[in-house]
Parts: C-alpha cells; sequence; structure tokens
C-alpha cells in the first residue's frame, strides 16, 4: 500500500518532533563538569587524555507528566465549554488574531471554585460506575465469575458460546482454495456472494473458525449438509460448531450471504464520478489491505494463511470486471447479465485479493511473459501512457534485479476515481488513486516523479509483500519498507533525471524525526487489535523501514546487499517471514552482519558524537525503558548496538572514496587520528540512521570550511549538518546561536538540498512563532529569511521548466517568499494566474504556488473553485484544492471542511488534505481542530481507527500547539474517546510533540529576542 493519500510528505514533520535528546537522569554530559566527576563505568569511558567527555542518552524525552497546573485547568474548562458549543457562536469571529489569548476565557474566581467542585463530583461519580462491572445496572445482575462457560467464551450474536476467545485465528484449519462467485448490484448497491471454501485440518478440532464481516449470511454447507454458524460481531469473527472432533483431512465449507456495497473506503465498496458529459457513473471496487477481506467474502483473513482463489464476476453487459488474475471465459446468464471468470491464483494473502466490476477501458503493452495493461475512466483515456510506459521499464528493472520474473501472466494498474490510500498492491491488479497514476498534458515534473514513485513501490511489492508475505502485522515493515527503499533505487537506476536521491534524503530526516520520539515504536512491534494493525501504517514501517535498509546496503560490499536479498525471495517464496528470516539471508552473504546484531529493530537509532583535539570520543547509551516487549527479546541478548560509523575529513571529502568506516561496537570508543586533520564530518551522505553532534570545536570547524567552500562537503553531507544542528537546538545541546552561525554560510548556498532543508526548518520556526501569536518574533524571521534567500528567491524563474531538482527548489523557494510576501513574490503570481485563466492552461510546477496566491481573494477563489469542479486532472484539482483551503477567509474555511467530509462538491478522500492545508495557516487552524472534535464520529466512520488518514489529521490538526491550554485540552479531547481512539499511537505522539514544542518555546524564546 502507499499511503500518500493525504499530501507528499505523509506525516507533518514537526520540527520540535526532533527535540530528542532531553535531559535524563542516567546521562553525565561532562562537558559542563570537571573531569572528578563520579563516572558509572558502564556507562562511560573517561578519557583521560582529553579535557572533555561527552555521553549523551539516546532519546528519552523525560517530560514531567504530573506536573499541573490547576488554576489553567480551571480556565480550560470554559476553553472546552466554548469549543463544544461552537454552532452557536459567531464564528466568523471567533478565531481572529485579535482574540486569541489564554486569558480571556478566565472566569470569576466563584465560578472556577464552583466549576471545580462540579468537576470532581461527576468525576468522583463517573469512576465509581467506571469501575463497577457493566452487569451492575442491568436487570440479572451479576454472576459470579468462572461459575459458567459464558464467562469464558464471548457471547455470539444469537445468544449462544461463541468457541473462540482470541483475536487471533486458530491454527487448527488452513484454508487451501476459495471459490468465489459474486453478483454486484450498481444500481441497489447490493451485492450477493457464494464462497465454497476447501479447508485442511490440521488437528483434530471441533470448530472452525474464520472472519466475516458486515455480512447476511443465508446459508452454510459443510460437506453438503446444511449446519448452523455463529457469529461475534466485535471481532468479526464466524464459527461453526461440531458435535465431535473432526479428523485431518480436506473438507468444503460453503457459505451463501448478501451484502452492502461498502460506504468507505475498504471492503468492497462502491463509488461513483461524473463524466464530462454530467453523468453519474458508479464503479465497485475493492481495498483489503489490512483487515477488509473479511468484509467481501467469509475468509481466513490474515496474511499467514495464504490459500489458492478462483472468482468469478457477475455484472450488466456495459461493465467490465477485473481481478488479479486473467479472464478465462465469459458465459450469458438471464436477464442479460454475463458472468466472468477468472483463471486460478497463485497462493496468496487474503489481503491481495482483489476485484473491480466498472466502465473503464485500458491500454496493454508486453514485458516479456506479462500482458501489462493501465486503466482509467474513458474521459480519461489520454492520460495513462506515461504510467503504462514507467509500468514496463520497472517490471523489467525488477525481474532483472530480483533474478525472479514476476510470476503472473498479467499486470492491471488501475485508476480509481475513488480511493482513499496512493495505491494497494493487489498481484496483478493494482489499484491507484487518478492522481498517483495519470499523467496528462497539464501535469509537471513533479507530478511525474510522484506517478513513478508509487507505481514503483507498488511493482516492488509484488515480490516483497505478494511473492513474500509478513507473517504477521507486527513486521509490516518487511513489506513496506522494502517497497519503499526499492522504489527510490529503482527509479534511481531507471529514471536518474527525476532526482530521487534528494527526496529519499527528505524521507531519512523524516523518519528520524518520528523516531526521536519516545512514543515512536521499533519497525517491528507487537500488534493485536485491529487499530494497532491499522497503526503499522505508519511512517516508521515504511521511511524508518526504508533508511535501515539503505544503511545495510551502505555498509556491505558491492553486491551483497542485492545476493542476500535474492537468496530470501528464493528461499521463502510463495511463503510467509519474520524479520529474522531476512536477517539470516543477509547474514549468510555477509559475515560481518552477523556481528552487527539486530539494532535497528529498536527505535532510537540515534547517536551522539563529539571530538576532541585529534581524538575522537564516542559513546552511546540505550534506552532501556523501551525494550519492555517479547520482540525485544533477541536485543536484549546482545545489549550494544554495532554501528557502522562512516566519516570523512577535509584530505577527502566528496567522493565516495573518501568514506571510512568505524566499527562502533561499545558504549564509548576512541578514534585516533592524524595530527593533521583539521574537521570531520560524519554520517557521510547521511545514508546511516543516526544524528550526529560534534562539540563546540568540531561545529566551528566545519562551519569554517563550509564558510571557506561550500563545495567541501557534498550537497547531501551540507543538508544533514542543517538538519543535524537543527534537531540538537531543540534539545538544546547547541544554541540557537549556533544554528545562525552555521546558516550564514547559506548565503553561498545553491543546491537543492541544503536549501529546501533549511527553508522547510525555518519555516517551520516561522508557523510556531505565528501561531503562537508572536508577531514580533515571526515579522523578524521573515526579515530574516528574506535577508538569507532573498537575491535566490528573486533570481527564480516563473515561467521556465527545467530539472526536477531545479524545480523543487524553485517552488520551495516562491512559496515560502509567497506565503511570507516578500520579494513581490505575490504580484508575480497574480498576474501569472491571470494569464494563465485566460490562455491554454498549460500547467506547471510552480501552479500550487500561484494559485494558493489567487486563492486570497473572493475572485481568484471562486475561479479556483470552478476549475476544481470541472477538473478531469487529478494532479490539477489536488493543487486547486489545497490553494482553496490555504484561504484566510472563515466562512469559506468553514464551507470546505463540511464539503469535504460530507463528499458534496468535494470528495471525502481528500478530508486529510483539506485538514493539512487550512492548519498551515493562522485563520483556519483552530476551527480545523474544533471541527474535528465536533465530527470525530463521522470521522471515523469514513476512516477507520489508527488508519493512515486519521493519523494525518490528528497530525496535522494538533503539532503545532505549544501552549499548556491546548495540551491539556488535546489531552482531554482524547481522553473523552474512549474505545474510539483514546489508544493510539498517534495520540501519544500527538501529545509528546506539543509538550516538546512547549518546552522549545520554553527555551528558546529568549534567544531568538536575542539573536534573530
Ligand atoms: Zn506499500
Amino acid at each position: 500500500i502507499d499511503p500518500r493519500s493525504a499530501e507528499r510528505a505523509p506525516l507533518p514533520r514537526n520540527m520540535i518532533e526532533n527535540s530528542m535528546f532531553e535531559e535524563e537522569p542516567d546521562v553525565v554530559d561532562l562537558a559542563k563538569e570537571s573531569p572528578s566527576y563520579p563516572i558509572d563505568s558502564d556507562d562511560a569511558v573517561y578519557e583521560p587524555r582529553s579535557s572533555r567527555l561527552l555521553v549523551r542518552g539516546l532519546g528519552e524525552n523525560d517530560l514531567d507528566e504530573d506536573e499541573e497546573d490547576y488554576e489553567s485547568s480551571a480556565r480550560l474548562l470554559g476553553m472546552s465549554f466554548m469549543n463544544r458549543s461552537s454552532n452557536q457562536r459567531n464564528v466568523a469571529s471567533s478565531y481572529t488574531r485579535q482574540q486569541y489569548s489564554e486569558s480571556c476565557l478566565k472566569p470569576s474566581t466563584k465560578t472556577t471554585v464552583v466549576g471545580v467542585l462540579i468537576l470532581v463530583l461527576v468525576a468522583s461519580m463517573i469512576m465509581v460506575i467506571y469501575f463497577l462491572p457493566g452487569c451492575t445496572f442491568t436487570r440479572k445482575g451479576c454472576k459470579k465469575s468462572n461459575s459458567t462457560m459464558d464467562s469464558i467464551y464471548p457471547i455470539s450474536t444469537s445468544g449462544e458460546p461463541f468457541p473462540w476467545t482470541e483475536l487471533r485465528l486458530p491454527p487448527s484449519v488452513h484454508p487451501v482454495h476459495y471459490n468465489i462467485s459474486l453478483h454486484p448490484n450498481l444500481t441497489l448497491m447490493t451485492f450477493q456472494g457464494s464462497v465454497s471454501i476447501l479447508v485442511q485440518v490440521l488437528h483434530e478440532t471441533k470448530n472452525i473458525v474464520l472472519h466475516g464481516s458486515d455480512m447476511n449470511i443465508s446459508k452454510v454447507t459443510f460437506e453438503g449438509k446444511e449446519v448452523h454458524v455463529l457469529e461475534y460481531k466485535p471481532w468479526q469473527q464466524i464459527a461453526i460448531k461440531f458435535p465431535e472432533d473432526l479428523k485431518k483431512g480436506q473438507y468444503v465449507l460453503n457459505i451463501n450471504y448478501t451484502a452492502q456495497l461498502s460506504n468507505s473506503y475498504d471492503g468492497f465498496y462502491n463509488s461513483s464520478y461524473v463524466d464530462t458529459n454530467g453523468t453519474k457513473r458508479v464503479l465497485a471496487a475493492t481495498q483489503f489491505e489490512p483487515l477488509a477481506a473479511r468484509k467481501a467474502f467469509p475468509c481466513f483473513d490474515e496474511p499467514a494463511f495464504k490459500s489458492t482463489f478462483t472468482i468469478k464476476l457477475t455484472r450488466e453487459r456495459k461493465y467490465i470486471s477485473l481481478s488479479n488474475m486473467p479472464k478465462v471465459k465469459t458465459t450469458d446468464l438471464k436477464n442479460g447479465l454475463q458472468e466472468d471468470e477468472f483463471g486460478k491464483s497463485v497462493k496468496m494473502s487474503t489481503y491481495l485479493v482483489a476485484f473491480i466490476v466498472a466502465e473503464f477501458i485500458g491500454v496493454s503493452n508486453n514485458v516479456s511473459k506479462t500482458k501489462v495493461s493501465v486503466y482509467a475512466v474513458p474521459d480519461k483515456k489520454d492520460q495513462v501512457q506515461y504510467a503504462l510506459d514507467t509500468a514496463c521499464k520497472l517490471l523489467e528493472f525488477y525481474n532483472t534485479f530480483f533474478e525472479y520474473d514476476y510470476p503472473l501472466s498479467k499486470l492491471d494498474l488501475v485508476a480509481i476515481p475513488d480511493f482513499l490510500a496512493g495505491a494497494m498492491e493487489n498481484w496483478g491488479l493494482i489499484t491507484f488513486r487518478e492522481t498517483t497514476l495519470l499523467v496528462g498534458s497539464n501535469s509537471s515534473s513533479i507530478d511525474k516523479q510522484l506517478v513513478t514513485s508509487v507505481i514503483a513501490h507498488e511493482l516492488a511489492h509484488q515480490w516483497f509483500g505478494n511473492l513474500v508475505t509478513m507473517r504477521w502485522w507486527n513486521d509490516l515493515w518487511l513489506n513496506e519498507g522494502f517497497a519503499t527503499y526499492m522504489q527510490y533505487m529503482s527509479i534511481e537506476t531507471v529514471f536518474p533525471e527525476l532526482d530521487m536521491d534528494t527526496e529519499f534524503l527528505n524521507v531519512r530526516f523524516k523518519a528520524l524525526t518520528k523516531d526521536a520520539l519516545n512514543s515512536s515504536h521499533p519497525v517491528s512491534t507487537v500488534v493485536s487489535t485491529p487499530e494497532q494493525v491499522e497503526e503499522m501504517f505508519d511512517s516508521v514501517s515504511y521511511e524508518k523501514g526504508a533508511s535501515i535498509l539503505l544503511m545495510l546496503n551502505a555498509t556491505l560490499t558491492d553486491g551483497e546487499f542485492r545476493k542476500g536479498v535474492i537468496e530470501y525471495l528464493q528461499k521463502y517464496n510463495l511463503s510467509n517471514t519474520e524479520s529474522e528470516d531476512l536477517w539470516n539471508s543477509l547474514f549468510q552473504v555477509s559475515p560481518f552482519l552477523s556481528e552487527m546484531n539486530l539494532w535497528c529493530l529498536q527505535s532510537d537509532c540515534i547517536s551522539l558524537f563529539t571530538r576532541t583535539k585529534q581524538r575522537v570520543v564516542l559513546s552511546m547509551i540505550k534506552a532501556v525503558t523501551k525494550l519492555n516487549n517479547v520482540h525485544f527479546y533477541i536485543m536484549m541478548k546482545h545489549s550494544l548496538w554495532h554501528i557502522p560509523l562512516t566519516y570523512v575529513n577535509d584530505s577527502c571529502s566528496v567522493p565516495s572514496s573518501c568514506k571510512q568506516v568505524f566499527h562502533l561496537k561499545d558504549k564509548t570508543a576512541t578514534l585516533n587520528l592524524p595530527d593533521q586533520v583539521k574537521w570531520l564530518k560524519f554520517n557521510f551522505r547521511s545514508d546511516g540512521f543516526y544524528i550526529v553532534h560534534y562539540d563546540e570545536e568540531g561545529w566551528k570547524n566545519l562551519i569554517d570550511a563550509l564558510k571557506g567552500d561550500v563545495t567541501v562537503l557534498s550537497c547531501k553531507d551540507r543538508a544533514a549538518l542543517i538538519n543535524n544542528i537543527f534537531a540538537l537546538s531543540r534539545s538544546g545541546k547547541v544554541s540557537f546561536r549556533d544554528v545562525l552561525n552555521l546558516m550564514e554560510y547559506i548565503r553561498n548556498e545553491t543546491q537543492t538540498a541544503p536549501l529546501t532543508e533549511a527553508l522547510f526548518q525555518l519555516g517551520q520556526i516561522f508557523r510556531l512563532l505565528d501561531k503562537r501569536s508572536e508577531f514580533n518574533l515571526a515579522s523578524r524571521m521573515t526579515s530574516y529569511i528574506d535577508d538569507h534567500f532573498g537575491s535566490l528567491m528573486e533570481s527564480q524563474s516563473w515561467d521556465l521548466e527545467s530539472s526536477v531538482s531545479e524545480m523543487t527548489l524553485r517552488s520551495a523557494l516562491l512559496e515560502m517568499a509567497c506565503s511570507l510576501n516578500i520579494r513581490n513574490c505575490s504580484t508575480q503570481a497574480k498576474h501569472l494566474f491571470d494569464q494563465w485563466f485566460i490562455s491554454n492552461k498549460t500547467f506547471h510546477d510552480l501552479m500550487r504556488t500561484v494559485f494558493k496566491v489567487a486563492a486570497q481573494t473572493d475572485e481568484g477563489w471562486g475561479k479556483l473553485l470552478d476549475i476544481y469542479k470541472h477538473s478531469i486532472n487529478d494532479q490539477e484539482k489536488r493543487k486547486t484544492l489545497e490553494a482553496l483551503a490555504s484561504t484566510q477567509d472563515i466562512r469559506k474555511i468553514i464551507w470546505i471542511l463540511q464539503r469535504s467530509l460530507d463528499g458534496s462538491v468535494i470528495q471525502t478522500q481528500e478530508f486529510p488534505l483539506v485538514i493539512n492545508a487550512i492548519c498551515k495557516n493562522f485563520a483556519g487552524y483552530l476551527y480545523a481542530w474544533d471541527f474535528v472534535k465536533e465530527n470525530w464520529d463521522k470521522i471515523t466512520q469514513k476512516f477507520p481507527v489508527g488508519s493512515f488518514a486519521i493519523q494525518s489529521i490528528i497530525m496535522s490538526a494538533t503539532s503545532q500547539f505549544s501552549t499548556k491550554t491546548r495540551l491539556t485540552e488535546t489531552q482531554n479531547f482524547f481522553t473523552s474517546l474512549g474505545t474510539n481512539g483514546s489508544q493510539m499511537r498517534i495520540v501519544q505522539e500527538a501529545i509528546e510533540t506539543i509538550k516538546l514544542n512547549m518546552r522549545w518555546m520554553e527555551k528558546n524564546l529568549n534567544a531568538l529576542q536575542k539573536w534573530l
């Protein structure tokens, strides 16, 4: 799956998330202490010849949870009341800058006292009720525990005990083959289904338990005899009980059922769009990963229950149908219907099954033995060629790279008009959003980069995920980390002009940022509930997974990594694996790896280093508190991380051949250097997954070198220095003055990676200041940016198309200039919009910026809305929508929020994008947050709790808060959700982010006053 549904950078990279190196009691910073400081020999090594030793922790954000300010809590009562009753308030004025103040809502002392008393009383009652068992208030009262079977087994819908007590299915029965017949009715939006499952009983058992959800089961037969079925809805399980043990062997289970085509974005769902003639068209498509195959047909819906499938679809003549395998025959039925039958599939997991009934047309091409086709709605048939050419080239690349040919005779790529994820890798039938597959004459080079990335990602899944599948969702990174890594690797080789290198660097920065949070998790994590499974689709599985694979590849010698991967695919094809299986395959090709242990399965693969004179002292301490679940067991045995630490120095620093490696195997180590070395840069090209800190002298030498000549380091190394120093300043390890010192060199910088990273970091600070109403500082930040980037901004051309790298830089510079309203940017953008509107509307990368400027006037906004409604280019539509949502007019903001949630005018799939775009600006971000809170139930009906969409919505809405009031309010809201979201990891991340923002503000506001 490719989750880029909300925006190109899926989770907002909050600047403060980087603040991972906070004070913790077991860390000694001898840079500030005298040498006689008592050092625990286990944690630090005293290095006698040096005057300094720095030992740093690996990122426990030691925030004080208990510290409560009762006064502000009482104030908050008034605040949250206001938020809840926002229907009655004058929304147009509630969120203006003037009214944003914590103190304006302060109630009188009397009100506060009464309020607190009432709160205490209510809270006590709730606690009493909460701790009493639910049966206390029922007519029957409570039964004594363990007196009957009822208290052990869950109760099924019919009132009988359900014979299974776990979320995971029993291992005693396995599916061998499914025959599935489906007849979707696209007028009534229902479907009839019949599934016949050949099962293998592996251990004698009295029960068959499988998944089934949201369906009416009409008849169940087992070996031809009708049997009774039990259903336990909370776990989406159904079961058949037998009076006697089933002997080992194969049996046939038949289930007939009916169901609604789903209105959300998972299961077998209905979708509609309006064609260019204004006619509404409907279609039915599927999205099963991770847990929704069970909504389309009863099945053993876990990735390890692999099986073969034969699928038949009944449809009206005007539609076509598609499934994983090629169509083998079509039969005429009565009533003018037809039934398509597809070939027997390869052995695969249920989440990869897919089918579509729609009015699509496609184009095809052959790559070795595979027919590759791209399908879209007829209006967009001229937008499919780019995807077809790209998919063919990439398929050839992967066939060669993996030394294992794609095993099916066909591969379809289909653009679905209404689709939530970015794309889904169903075997042989990959589904996409239109934005991520179609390329029209209006598409820009950056749009092509996105389409190519998503295709490369999904094609890589045909091997990593489809051919070899993780055994359970805890190892999702084996799918997603690999597909993400392969997507960058393949494009770098096949389409070098797309500059994926810089994109991948940004992805690694993002992964480090997220991983720095305490609430982050190891790439492999225990998951059991549906929400936890949904939550695995986050940037750790994708981006951290990919970063780790890059580090591995960079560590191994040429070809070893590929050899290990080929070995892994050969060994485990058509079966399931765990992380260890991959490590073992890699260990076999590289003895060195076997020494590395499994350090990267842990969270925070982050370390800090410092240098002193000609010796470098390297130190690290494990974040032991995180090693608290079973999957850490192996790592606990080897309690150290072995890091292949790379570095370059002033004598040789840019070509790959300069790279030197130091294998860090202990918590501390000493690296001896020749006397003449002037400076060192660790983590060559930022290929390793760690942040580097130098001591004062180390930073100074690097900065001096850069001020003299920027080319002493590669542009990736320069970008990494910028990224790292911002992270370190937020943790208080370097002063903000040091950040500004490094930034002085930026006036000589011309390359995309360092400049976009600097703009991103400064933009984050600007937004935080703006949202806190620190307008004086925000305007000084504007001047600072103008001063340092202004001449570069002015030198950008508005109309020339150039390389992806240059366009990326140009977009970042001009978007910043226009949003800060400097260097005449807005005037030029307005002019360009007017020209564009009356001309042939050729599109290019700067249109995002141009549209955002145009959307600030009533007239421009109206024109853009019109374009949004009528455009048949999805990329253009999204850019238009982002601009519409960037308006400062609160009435328009409210309108967009409502229309995108109810799906009229604006597709609901765009709701996360809308929230993200609105929250970037001061005008709407508080309203958007209120809207999310008030409509939480509706939102979670559309997007599953824990899903990527929900993660994005929460982070967009809350990640810029930096006050205690907002913190408490956010905590209260999520606590109030109970089972509908309070347990999500993203909630912990959101709260931690706000706390870090608060602390960063405390530490740095004064420094900013002084230095900015
Ligand atoms: Zn994926």
